[in-house]
């Protein structure tokens, strides 16, 4: 196997919580097992941080790094993406501190299949009310016969996570998101909103169901926040929505929320 020098390795990467760069690679050694499959072979955009969190940056195309990544050109521009345990720890010992990926598997580029709706809560929104609405979000998908998973999203708040076989185009799938979001608003016109205007999303969630485009992506589940509290996008079980807060999960206590929850994710739902 390849081995990865680590450079720095008590570099300071959360100054607030006095999170080193070798924690932030022992976490993610021990979830990349996990973390893999909603990982690899999907275009990928990290957030880099160089100094520590108060210096990062979005990064969708390979530098130097490219030697220790996959590339793949679409309409002329490259992007990268990984394939090995190894490559992940690489992106770390780089300064890569967040995973975001495509809503498509590089081999099946223009079938996406998983389906992503971020819950962004206004300010005044409570999280019992945010709470609510995602399980009235879950029984409308429950409805159309959708399997949906569930994540917190390391911030405000959580994501809705629908798999797919591998059958609809970006268009297909972006406008079956679309319509769902909208009759989500439509049966709850007080809680939700499709509208990205912030301004007309006062005291409402807003369903975020634009993450389901091809130029679009998503933190990844196992993912690391480079936001104080190094927090984690982590799966959870339904059941645990009332007792895990958006934000409760975190580099220091994630091993207690490690869970089966999304065992049977890959790809339930069938949708033609
Ligand atoms: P929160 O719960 O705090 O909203 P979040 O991860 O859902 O956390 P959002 O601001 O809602 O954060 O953004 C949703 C997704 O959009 C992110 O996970 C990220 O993948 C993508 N995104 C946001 N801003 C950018 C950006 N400047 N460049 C690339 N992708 C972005
Ligand atoms: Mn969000």
């Amino acid at each position: 196997m390849e081995t990865i020098q680590i450079s720095n390795p008590q570099k300071i990467l959360y100054p607030q919580d006095k999170i080193t760069k070798l924690a932030v690679i022992e976490y993610y050694i021990a979830v990349a097992p996990l973390m893999m499959p909603y990982v690899a072979k999907r275009l990928l955009t990290v957030i880099r941080c160089h100094e520590n969190i108060a210096h990062c940056f979005f990064k969708k195309h390979p530098t130097t790094d490219r030697h220790m990544v996959k590339t793949k050109t679409v309409n002329k521009e490259i992007y990268f993406y990984l394939e090995t345990t190894t490559q992940l720890i690489y992106q770390v010992q780089m300064g890569t501190l967040e995973f975001h990926v495509g809503s498509s598997q590089v081999q099946t580029f223009h079938r996406p299949d998983m389906m992503i709706f971020d819950l962004d809560p206004d300010d005044k929104v409570t999280l019992k009310q945010l709470r609510d609405a995602v399980r009235k979000l879950k029984s409308l998908l429950e409805q159309l016969n959708l399997t949906a998973y569930l994540k917190t999203s390391g911030g405000k708040g959580y994501h809705i996570v629908v798999p797919f076989k591998e059958t609809m185009n970006w268009q297909k799938f972006h406008d079956f998101a679309e319509r769902i979001a909208q009759l989500a608003e439509k049966t709850w016109p007080q809680i939700f909103t499709t509208n990205i205007r912030k301004a007309e999303r006062k005291e409402k969630i807003f369903i975020d169901y634009l993450r389901n485009s091809k130029n679009a992506s998503c933190v990844a589940p196992y993912s690391l926040r480079a936001r104080n509290g190094a927090t984690i996008s982590m799966p959870i079980r339904w059941q645990d929505l009332d007792t895990i807060k958006p934000n409760g999960v975190n580099i220091k206590n994630y091993k207690k929320y490690i869970s089966d929850a999304w065992s049977d994710f890959h790809f339930v739902n069938f949708y033609n």
